[in-house]
Formats: C-alpha cells, structure tokens, sequence
C-alpha cells in the first residue's frame, strides 16, 4: 500500500520540478528542446498556450476543449503537413477533433495523428447519408480510415429540412443503425448538423440526439436567440459551427472572443495551418473581454460583411430555375476550404454555372429571412468563378 501512495505523493513535485524545467528552457533557451525534453516525461507538462478549460458537452458528459478542430481545411495541404497540424493541435491541448465522411481525406489524416493517443481525443465524425445500407456502410469506412475502434460523436450531416429529420427518425431508418451501432460500442453518442434554425430546434426537442452543430457566429447569431436556450433545456450539446463566418471575417480574435462569452458552446474553427492552431490558442489565452476597438470593428463587420452571409439554409428554395442557390452563394468560401481540384470537380462550379441562368425573378429574395440581396450576390459569385476559370487556364497554358 505505501509503494501505491508514495508516487502520488511525490507526483505533484516531479511535475512542478520538470514543468519549471521545461517552461525555462521554452522560455530562454529553445522551444524545441523545451519540447523535446517535455515529451520524456510521462507527467503534465504543460506547454505554453494550452488550452486548459474544457467543458461538458451536454448529455455526452464528455469533457471537451472550448475549441476544437474543424477537419475541412486539412484537405488542402500535403499529407505530412496536415498530420502535423492534427498533432500540434493535440499538442497544444485541443482533445476534440470534427471530420466528415465526405471531407476526402480529412479522416485518415486525422486517423494517422491520432494514432497511439486515442485515449486523448474526442473524435467527431459524420455521415450525409439518409439510406440504411450506405449509412452502415459509411460508419465503417469512417471507423477504418481515422483507424480507431469506436467513434465518440456520429452526426447526422446537414439535416436542413424537415423530411429528412422524419427520414432519419422513422421506425428502422437511419437512426436505428447509429443506435445499434451504439449498443455495440462502435458509437458512443449521436448528434446532428443543420444550417435551419426550425429545423435545428425540431431536433433538439426530440432528444433523439446528444449534441447539434449549427452555424453560430458575431454575424450570424439567431442560436442564441431560441435554439442555444432549447439546447439548455434539454441538455444538448451546441458545438458552433463557421466561427469565422465561413471565411467572411478575417478577425479571429473578435471571431473567437465572441463565441467564448458563452460559457456552454464550444467551437471548431477549421484550420489548415499550424500558425492558425497557435494564434487561436493565443487568443484564448485572453484577455477575453472585448476592447472598446473590438466591439466598434465588430459592429462595423456586423453591418458591411453581415449582410452578405449566406446561412445555407435554403429558404430561399425552390428557385424556378433549379439554381442551388447556397451552393452559388457560398462558392467562394468553400473555394478557400477545399483543395482546388475538389472544389472544380464538385457541384460547386456547375452551380456557379447555373446562376448565369438566373431570370430576375426575385422570388428567392422574398424568401430570405437574411434579407440577402442574393440576384446582386450571385452575378458576384458568376464574375469571380469565371476570373478563376479564366486565370487558371491562363496558368495552365
Ligand atoms: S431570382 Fe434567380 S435565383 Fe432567385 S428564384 Fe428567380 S431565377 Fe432563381
Ligand atoms: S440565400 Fe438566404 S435563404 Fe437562401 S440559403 Fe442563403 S441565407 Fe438561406
């Protein structure tokens, strides 16, 4: 019995002492050493710019970090480097990573950081799919490329509409092979993602799933208004989607410091590179409270980019001319997140395409909640997808 209680005794001192070592050798010596020698000590050492805070993500009970990682960016870069970036968010203390079933590689990259630190991350996945067999199907794959034996969080993906929640909810649909799946310890909780506020809040009072992801942001901030308060209610988690706007704002501090003030959401800002990782970790350091400067800016953004966020709620449907109007309308933004040869081979640039066909009919705008001026959006969206094409080929030849 003494030989079990002394090393816990003793634990506390080993730590400060090789914690003191490391943070002085960080500090004035080399980051890297400081680093190197950290990793021979199986204690906490903790490396500057941690994120320490984590919080329960409703009903799972599982403890996340306020900010996690948003997996559609890590497409982008070679493979080397975006294992590198999984494993430095994980060095810096983010333990809850966000991939998809449909964001190419972005699963087994993750898969192959996370290799031998399974028990450190919270591995959140997701499936589009509304069909039993494809569904089943989807959950493997998942399961086989991030090379891990249960998934902590499957999600529905992109539930915008109230027939596919009935589709997903009805006696052996969808949801009775996530729930299987959970009796088999290949799940451990069952969420969902939507851009529709009604249909965000119908899901959430099912309490048919754990947590929900929905875009939530200074600009785009109705959450708060009924669904963060239902999510309360009924103990979901709310993990905040599109920080940043997606892409619209360029100020990650104001971005970030904005979701924080909710002490029960958390975040997943996709990241694709490793300063991105470290400025987010610096931001979270604080100070937190918005400066005078922050909250004029933020208000200014508000009014000039704000009215130009597309929620990708698809109100605005169905547009006589079968144009995918949130696809047209968020082209530009998914064209920084994928890689370029996805982003050409995806239904993005058809769509863009199909907006040239757009009759002015103006009966989208009417539909919008947002108010977007979407006819003066869309031929904005046609002029730059034709300045790429154009410069491409210019590239090309
Ligand atoms: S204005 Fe254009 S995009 Fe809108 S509904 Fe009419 S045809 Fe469709
Ligand atoms: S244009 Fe308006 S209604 Fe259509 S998807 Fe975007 S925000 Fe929703």
């Amino acid at each position: 019995m003494t030989g079990d209680v002394k090393p816990d005794l003793f634990k506390p001192v080993i730590n400060s002492i090789s914690k003191f070592i490391c943070v002085t050798i960080y500090s004035l010596v080399n980051y890297n050493i400081g680093l190197m020698i950290g990793q021979y000590y199986p204690l906490e050492i903790i490396e500057k710019g941690q994120v320490t805070e984590k919080i329960r993500l409703g009903k799972t009970n599982v403890m996340v970090t306020r900010v996690g990682f948003g997996g559609i960016p890590i497409q982008r870069p070679m493979e080397d480097e975006a294992v590198a970036i999984v494993k430095r968010c994980l060095k810096l203390g983010i333990n809850y990573f966000d991939t998809a079933n449909s964001y190419t590689t972005s699963e087994e990259r993750i898969g192959k950081a996370i290799k031998n630190q399974r028990e450190n991350v919270i591995l959140a996945t997701k499936s589009a799919s509304r069909n039993h067999i494809e569904l089943t199907n989807n959950l493997q794959f998942s399961l086989k490329r991030l090379g891990v034996d249960y998934i902590d969080l499957y999600q529905f993906h992109g539930v915008n509409d109230f027939k596919s929640l009935d589709v997903i909810l009805e006696p052996g649909g969808p949801m009775s092979v996530v729930v299987e799946a959970k009796a088999k310890g290949l799940v451990k909780h069952i969420g969902i993602t939507s851009h529709q506020i009604d249909v965000a809040k119908k899901a959430v009072a099912t309490n048919q799933f754990e947590t929900i992801m929905f875009p939530f942001n200074f600009i785009a901030s109705e959450a708060k208004e009924e669904l963060i308060p239902l999510c309360r209610k009924h103990d979901v988690g709310f993990i905040a989607m599109k920080p940043l706007a997606g892409g619209l704002v360029d100020n990650a501090t104001i971005a970030i410091k904005y979701i924080l003030q909710f002490p029960d959401i958390i975040t997943i800002p996709g990241i694709e590179k490793i300063t991105e990782v470290e400025e987010i970790i610096k931001i979270t350091e604080g100070p937190l409270k918005m400066t005078q400067t922050e909250e004029l800016e933020m208000s200014y953004i508000r009014e000039t980019v704000g009215s130009h966020f597309c929620h990708r709620c698809d109100y605005c449907q169905p547009c006589s001319m079968d144009i995918p109007i949130s696809a047209v309308m968020t082209g530009k933004s998914f064209y920084k997140r994928l890689p370029q040869e996805r982003f050409f081979s995806t239904f993005f640039g058809t769509a863009i395409e199909k907006a040239a066909n757009c009759c002015d009919c103006g009966e989208c705008e009417k539909r919008c909640p947002y108010h977007l001026p979407i006819r003066e959006m869309m031929k904005e969206q046609v002029a730059w997808y034709r300045d790429l094409i154009k410069n491409n080929k210019r590239l090309s030849s």
